[in-house]
């Protein structure tokens, strides 16, 4: 690890594979050596820089924003949560200044997890600029559809635990039990670490 990954031990992005299964998030974590860059990672990163250049010639109709400035990759840190991320943009409303975090994903599947995401972005927003952020949005390229996501009390309440979870698992190094759901390890790339799993 850095000396940054310390003070902020979990990457959000991480919340996806988490979700998957708690050991996956421990082996990319604690163990990073044992996986390469896929192409399908690599992939993911070309696709996000390539939609920014073209959101950045997009209006703002597709989240139903007149006008607002808007930032890209925005580094975002909380040592509060322990949690270091970067928001692939965030929208400041013209006129009553509202805060938005956007997150782009390449699959047509939203599921919680993406939510998870976009909940722990906009509490961070709020801690790092001091401003109630009520709601994000997912951005699905292959579609061109932004998805609001709202970010109420469940949500937060949820992704927090989510988060505490994780940040258990980075700080005592401790393996977690396997998935309970085991056809996800049919076609999981670190089944050969998993002896307890058939
Ligand atoms: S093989 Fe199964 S238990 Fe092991 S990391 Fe993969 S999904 Fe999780």
């Amino acid at each position: 690890m850095l000396d940054d990954d310390w003070a902020y031990p979990v990457r959000v992005s991480d919340l996806k594979q988490w979700a998957y299964c708690s050991r996956v998030f421990y082996y990319q974590t604690c163990l990073p050596d044992v996986r390469p860059t896929t192409y399908k990672m690599y992939a993911g990163r070309e696709a996000g820089q390539s939609e920014i250049g073209r959101e950045e010639r997009r209006s703002l109709r597709a989240y139903g924003i007149v006008a607002g400035e808007r930032e890209f990759d925005v580094p975002v840190r909380s040592a509060r949560l322990g949690l270091r991320g970067e928001v692939d943009m965030v929208i400041t409303v013209a006129g009553t200044g509202e805060v938005i975090p956007v997150d782009y994903k390449l699959t047509r599947i939203a599921g919680e997890p993406f939510q998870l995401q976009i909940a722990v972005y906009g509490m961070m927003l709020e801690e790092m600029r001091g401003v109630a952020v009520t709601r994000g949005f997912l951005y699905e390229i292959p579609l061109r559809r932004a998805e609001e996501i709202k970010i109420e009390k469940r949500l937060r309440a949820k992704a927090l635990r989510a988060v505490e979870e994780m940040r258990r698992i980075v700080e005592r190094e401790e393996m977690p039990m396997p998935v309970k759901n085991r056809h996800k390890c049919m076609a999981c790339e670190f089944r050969r670490f998993c002896n307890d799993v058939v």
